[in-house]
């Protein structure tokens, strides 16, 4: 038992010196929104994902949803997105007009499973949205392939993944779009906001519209749009953080690979070949009593959350008219949802901390 010591939090956000400076030195500047700091981080981010075009939003949300907008959906479309996820997924479909059609995911990575995606494609099937889940980028060689034998867009919700990689590509750099969060939980934050990359001039354009009320000049609307601009103080704490990322997802990398070789008693994560997973989650299985297990690290002082507890096609607006689950057979999802449990594995943790959890786990675990 831990005694006095402070407990682990599952995460902790960073809000350091240089991003309040940052934040500061732009609101002292006078221009404060669509200005020169968002013009800089949608250059600067573009690294991240082989020059790509971005377009900075004001959310990862809106990010998933302004892309989905610019697909001009009809009534019906379909758009297959995992259950296991964040509802912003779907719920991205939704307001665009879109069907959200729910595959099931793949025991070991947690993300859309090919095979299940492909025996969801419809006549009405449009697009294809995996989760790169827990920074882990989902099987993008073969969603891909299967995109392209049926001529669908791919969106991939890339919210938990900046700079993770499959075979060395990128995620943000596979699908017609990619979709970042900056929330401050993700490995990467600006408080609030969000990028969409693409490879697309013509639809980084189209999305440029739809952020700024279908202006590309002022007072000469073209299209109809929204207000999904971003901050510049928010860009400038977003570039401050962009500049930390690599390093913090090396300490990610490392913390994971610490608790791989120390945990006993649970399933740790499994890793797809050729992916580089940058641990936005550290996420382990828990047969048994899951509420009792996060109790016993509680005690101890250790931290944890379930991402997420409901899939989303159990959770209310995604159910039937008359209130039931709708036709979904996704048996790899609901026992995720029951067994997921993740540890703390923030850039932050120190070498006295991952001992803790592991010793926490352990002890927990019966190991
Ligand atoms: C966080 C998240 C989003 C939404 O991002 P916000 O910036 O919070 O709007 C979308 N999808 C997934 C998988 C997420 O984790």
């Amino acid at each position: 038992m831990t005694g006095s010591r402070a407990t682990i939090p599952p995460a902790r956000p960073v809000i350091g010196e240089e991003e309040i400076a940052a934040a500061v030195r732009v609101l002292r500047s006078g221009m404060v929104v669509q200005g020169p700091e968002v013009a800089a981080f949608e250059q600067e981010f573009s690294a991240l994902v082989e020059g790509r075009h971005c377009v900075a939003v004001n959310s990862g949300t809106s990010a998933l949803q302004l892309t989905l907008l610019a697909l001009d959906m009809k009534p019906g479309d379909e758009v297959i997105v995992p259950s296991f996820s964040f509802a912003a997924t779907a719920n991205a479909v939704r307001l665009a007009g879109g069907v959200p059609v729910f595959a099931d995911i793949e025991p070991g990575t947690f993300n859309l499973d090919p095979d299940a995606t492909a025996a969801a494609i419809t006549p009405r099937t449009v697009a294809i949205m995996p989760v790169h889940l827990y920074g882990q980028p989902a099987a993008m060689d073969r969603i891909m392939a299967l995109a392209e034998a049926h001529s669908l867009a791919v969106v991939e919700d890339a919210a938990q993944a900046h700079a993770a990689a499959l075979n060395g590509k990128p995620v943000g750099s596979f699908g017609l779009a990619g979709c970042f969060s900056f929330y401050p939980t993700k490995n990467m934050h600006s408080l609030e906001g969000g990028m969409i990359t693409t490879g697309d001039a013509e639809f980084a354009r189209k999305l440029r519209l739809l952020r700024n009320q279908g202006m590309e000049q002022r007072y000469q609307n073209e299209i109809v749009g929204a207000n999904m601009r971003l901050t510049d103080v928010a860009a400038a704490i977003g570039r401050v953080q962009l500049g930390k990322l690599d390093g913090w997802t090396e300490k990610r990398r490392s913390n994971a690979a610490y608790l791989d070789a120390n945990l006993k008693g649970v399933t740790v994560p499994v890793v797809a070949e050729g992916a580089k997973h940058v641990y936005h989650q550290y996420t382990i299985r828990v047969t048994g009593d899951r509420d009792a297990f996060q109790a016993g690290l509680t005690e101890r002082g250790v931290g944890s959350g379930v991402y997420y507890p409901t899939p989303i096609h159990r959770l209310r607006p995604f159910l039937t008219e008359d209130g039931s689950v709708g036709p979904w057979k996704l048996p790899e999802t609901d026992k995720a949802a029951d067994e997921v449990l993740s540890l703390p594995i923030m850039p932050s943790l120190t070498d006295e901390d991952l001992e803790r959890i592991v010793e926490a786990v352990n002890e927990v675990a019966g190991a």
